[in-house]
């Protein structure tokens, strides 16, 4: 079975895709914070960025979001 550090970079960017969604967000930076993997920046308004490059897809993010602006979502 393989981990998600064997992913190539193509399978990283759609697992990074397809893992998060942001929809309503008030910039609390719960999510950015408790990233294990820094792929959460956020804009100067606030704006969640996630970098695709970086996201493992553990949920983390979603898991802490406080108001549900964040969604997991099946690979495409
Ligand atoms: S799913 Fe995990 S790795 Fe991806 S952005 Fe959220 S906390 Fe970071
Ligand atoms: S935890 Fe949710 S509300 Fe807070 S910055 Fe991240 S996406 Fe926005």
């Amino acid at each position: 079975m393989s981990s998600d550090r064997d992913m190539t970079p193509e399978e990283a960017q759609r697992m990074a895709e397809a893992c998060c969604a942001a929809l309503t967000c008030d910039g609390c930076a719960r999510c950015r914070l408790i990233c294990p993997d820094l792929a959460i920046t956020q804009d100067a308004a606030g704006g969640v960025v996630i970098n695709a490059a970086f996201c493992r897809g553990c949920g983390l993010c979603v898991a802490v979001c406080p108001c549900g602006a964040l969604a997991m979502a099946p690979l495409r």
